[in-house]
């Protein structure tokens, strides 16, 4: 329901969580976060409103990092639980993702993983996402390029935001049929499902057209198609107060 994407010098967790916030308007059932730090990716998710999760990150706080996802969840396919919460991760605990909207060939694919011999932990479309980029990931060794290879395997409607613990400045984006904004600040990037999610720090947005995919760095940020043809991008500047 609410994606927050973080790249920069600040701690990625406060930057990802004040984002989810300014959409908590929007309703939703389950929220987690992941973040990239010392080599490694952390997790955390809960069931429940934010503040369950704020509980969650006290109790058990995670690694500061200048790299970092985060979801609100409006439960379509498998029940508001911890497991379905997003982050959804890979086997190995390399690869995170969030998502919004719904994978509609899943079950093919979710058998397909299976057959392969990936665990699959949650009853949700997104998990193959993470399952299918850490194999491409494995293969090909580019963040972006995974995510185009795996988006052109999807049916459906989807805004996706991604990171790997072994790409440790990049957070990668794609849509189909559902929203993504890039927020291009200084020294720093954000992607996010609504502009309010980022204006506190920048309001130099780029909104990702159909069928593209951003790779956000610190310094910057690429815009292609899926096949992975340059895409025209057209910054504004957001002037509105919220
Ligand atoms: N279809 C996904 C799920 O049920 C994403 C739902 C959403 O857009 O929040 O987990």
């Amino acid at each position: 329901c609410g994606i927050v994407g973080y790249v920069g010098g600040q701690s990625a967790l406060d930057v990802v969580l004040a984002g989810l916030k300014r959409l908590e308007y929007r309703g939703y059932d389950s929220a987690g976060v992941a973040v990239l730090a010392d080599g490694g990716l952390a997790a955390a998710k809960k069931a429940g409103k934010l503040a369950n999760l704020e509980k969650e990150l006290a109790d058990r706080p995670l690694p500061t990092g200048g790299t970092g996802i985060g979801h609100t969840r409006w439960a379509t396919h498998g029940g508001p639980t911890d497991a379905n919460a997003h982050p959804h991760l890979d086997n190995a605990g390399r690869v995170s993702v969030v998502h919004n909207g719904i994978i509609e060939n899943f079950a093919a694919l979710r058998a397909e993983l299976a057959e392969r011999g990936h665990d699959l932990a949650s009853e949700t479309d997104t998990e193959v996402v993470a399952h299918l980029l850490a194999e491409s990931f494995s293969s090909c060794g580019d963040l972006a390029e995974s995510m185009r290879q795996v988006c052109r395997r999807l049916e459906g409607a989807f805004t996706l935001v991604a990171v790997h613990a072994d790409a440790p400045d990049v957070v990668v984006g794609a849509r189909r049929n559902s929203p993504l904004v890039v927020g291009v600040g200084e020294d720093e990037a954000f992607l996010a499902s609504d502009v309010a999610a980022f204006i506190a720090h920048t309001r130099e947005a780029i909104e990702l057209g159909q069928d593209q995919v951003v790779e956000a760095r610190r310094d910057g940020v690429t815009v292609t198609d899926f096949e992975g043809a340059p895409a025209e991008v057209r910054p504004y500047h957001v002037d509105w107060d919220a």
